[in-house]
């Protein structure tokens, strides 16, 4: 076959593209939580058929190879063995950097910032006596939707650790709370069926309650139809045991092909007019967060936006959050403490304040936040929590924050940045680098951290001998070598 080589080519062309965006496409909405049961799988076969067609046209060609030529010209069978094998690894190697390369985004950010999000919620190891009984004393405007919401309000993301949760909630309720976060992806449904079994009994017009269009398997992936959207929702009804939910969120959207779904756009006018929604949202907090927040902005459609805002925020996310509040967009704040570190909240003992109470207020200073949505599942959250309510920021809170800051300084490496990865002439993934190493001391997951470490491409050894050209690349002031080389001892568990 004369044309053997270039039909070769191509079919690894048409496999790369298929890696990318098929098998890549695939994993990535897997990751980013999309159910997978609306996921189509035929791009995913596709790639799987062409590449055992490349692989064996691969074999064909090298098996070819100077066949025009005198036999004495031609290559030996070792020769093209060789070829045959380097042009396999090449291809296998093409293939999977198609795939990862999709993925990057996601495993390079948004991972690590659930995963930082999960540590979040601690409590206080000096609980004080004037916390308790906390009630909420402050409502604030959300947006323009005429709701006064808890300056304090619930997220039910992890209210199935309580041993009872209904009974968490209903206190909750009582002292003040009247925005509940839920969503059907929370813990398999069951936070939703929690909701429900307390505000049946509740006043349902003095709550706002917000779930996300998604099944119990996770996002409602875009392009399904509006039935798909509408019968989401409607489970969602159903397990809340109430003819309307307050507000729909595109749930931790990234792309802005999914925010403006017209279909979720058709399915929530339909929802509207039959009275099972009210007001549309988005939370966000996904490497493309700028363009899909902005989007929202300028679209018109949306009434509230749910994004994660701490103190030390990054500027770019405070103008955004200025410009939504102006359009009157209700602005809900999550992931508020900052990655908050357990060793860390140690070292608040002695103070008056607690370090959640402080970024709680730090957040709430701001007033262009509706509210602040915080994952309750200790009874002890109750009067912590509660206890920041309606309460301004003081000269102690930011004292507390700055100490925060100072514990975590030249430590804590942003998990959406990656800011220095140019300085390093090895190509350095110094910020994952450097987030295991925080999943080892941390979070206490050691072998996970290490796992993870060693499944780097490339690692921090390096450091050790380096020049370190990285030295001022971090705006954090992270000292990049000293960081990385004790990282790479802990994570390799080096004396
Ligand atoms: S010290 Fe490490 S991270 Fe810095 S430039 Fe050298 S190899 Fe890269
Ligand atoms: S070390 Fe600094 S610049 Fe590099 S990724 Fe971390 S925070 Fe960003």
């Amino acid at each position: 076959m004369r044309n053997i080589g270039q039909i070769t080519l191509s079919a690894w062309l048409v496999t790369f593209l298929l890696g990318y965006f098929g098998l890549g496409a695939y994993a990535y909405e897997t990751l980013e939580g999309m159910d997978r049961s609306m996921l189509p799988l035929a791009p995913s076969i596709f790639f799987g058929i062409f590449l055992i067609v490349s692989l064996a046209l691969t074999v064909v060609w090298a098996n070819n190879r100077g066949s025009d030529l005198p036999e004495e010209e031609a290559p030996s069978g070792r020769r093209k063995f060789l070829l045959g094998g380097a042009a396999v690894t090449g291809g296998l190697i093409g293939g999977t950097a198609a795939v990862a390369a999709k993925m990057m985004p996601w495993m390079q950010s948004t991972i690590p910032m659930m995963q930082e999000a999960g540590q979040d919620e601690l409590t206080a190891d000096n609980p004080h006596d004037s916390w308790k009984g906390s009630r909420i004393v402050s409502r604030r405007p959300l947006g323009s939707t005429g709701f006064m919401a808890s300056d304090i309000s619930i997220g039910t993301g992890r209210i199935m650790r309580h041993t009872n949760p209904e009974d968490l909630l209903r206190e909750a309720l009582d002292r003040g709370v009247n925005f509940i976060d839920t969503s059907p992806d929370y813990a398999g449904a069951l936070s939703e069926t929690t909701v429900g079994n307390v505000i049946k009994d509740r006043k349902r017009e003095d709550l706002f309650v917000v779930t996300k269009w998604c099944t119990s398997e996770g996002h409602v992936r875009q392009g399904s139809s509006p039935e798909d959207y509408i019968d989401a929702l409607d489970d969602s009804l159903s397990r809340l045991q109430t003819d309307y939910v307050d507000l729909v969120h595109v749930h931790a959207c990234d792309t802005v092909e999914r925010l403006m779904d017209p279909n979720m756009m058709e399915a929530f006018e339909m929802a509207k007019a039959q009275g099972k929604v009210r007001f549309l949202g988005v939370s966000t907090h996904t490497p493309n967060l700028e363009e899909v927040a902005n989007t929202a902005i300028d679209s018109g459609k949306f009434d509230v936006m749910m994004l994660a805002y701490h103190h030390g925020a990054w500027p770019k996310q405070q103008d955004i959050i200025k410009r939504a509040a102006e359009k009157g967009i209700g602005i809900v704040a999550m992931k508020t403490l900052k990655g908050a570190k357990h060793k860390g909240m140690m070292e608040f003992q002695d103070d008056a304040t607690s370090y959640t109470q402080a970024a709680f207020k730090w957040v709430n200073a701001d007033p262009n936040v509706s509210c602040l949505v915080v994952s309750f599942f200790e009874t002890e959250h109750l009067d912590e929590y509660l206890h920041a309510s309606g309460k301004r920021l003081t000269e102690s809170d930011v004292a507390v924050l700055n100490k925060y800051d100072d514990l975590i300084a030249g430590t804590h490496c942003f998990a959406s940045c990656g800011d220095c990865l140019s300085s390093c002439p090895e190509s350095l993934p110094i910020n994952d680098v450097l987030r295991h190493r925080m999943y080892f001391e941390d979070y206490g997951d050691e072998k996970e951290a290490m796992k993870l470490y060693a499944a780097l491409d490339k690692q921090a050894d390096k450091c050790v001998t380096c020049s370190a050209p990285c030295t001022g690349a971090c705006p954090e002031g992270i000292d990049i070598k000293y960081r990385m080389t004790g990282a790479h001892e802990r994570l390799t568990m080096i004396a």
